[in-house]
């Protein structure tokens, strides 16, 4: 949606991207950042998010599809390279949620790259 801010100064995601707060980065290109979830489900958990802030996926439109399709094709790679095991043994979860009854805590869009080898904390 055009009325949607590129960056929001009370988003905690958006000071994650700009360096006011600190992350555990993953990866970082232009459109595209990717930090060590701080409160870690399972062995490998990070999240993949745009630089610029949308809310959530009830925000998504078509001037959206190009970054999201490339967060997708890039969370095979990271999750190989942050210790998941190769598929179909091992593999990933990756999860959205989107607005209250989506669990969604943070509202700056994310998703969720979780994986590891079994036991996880959660899920
Ligand atoms: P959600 O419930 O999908 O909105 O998830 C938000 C996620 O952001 C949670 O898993 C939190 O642990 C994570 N999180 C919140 N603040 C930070 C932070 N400063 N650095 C890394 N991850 C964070
Ligand atoms: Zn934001």
């Amino acid at each position: 949606m055009s009325d949607v801010k590129h960056s929001d100064p009370d988003c905690i995601f958006c000071k994650l991207v700009s360096g006011k707060i600190p992350a555990k980065k993953v990866y970082e290109d232009e459109d595209i950042f990717a930090f060590h979830d701080i409160n870690p489900w399972a062995p490998v958990h990070f999240l993949l998010i745009p630089k610029r802030h949308i809310p959530s996926m009830a925000q998504v439109g078509p001037e959206h599809v190009d970054v999201l399709g490339r967060m997708m094709a890039l969370a095979p790679r990271l999750a190989q390279e942050q210790g998941c095991r190769p598929y179909p043994e091992g593999g990933f979860r990756m999860v959205c949620n989107t607005g209250g009854d989506g669990g969604q805590e943070v509202h700056h869009l994310h998703i969720h790259v979780i994986g590891g080898p079994r036991p996880w904390v959660k899920g």
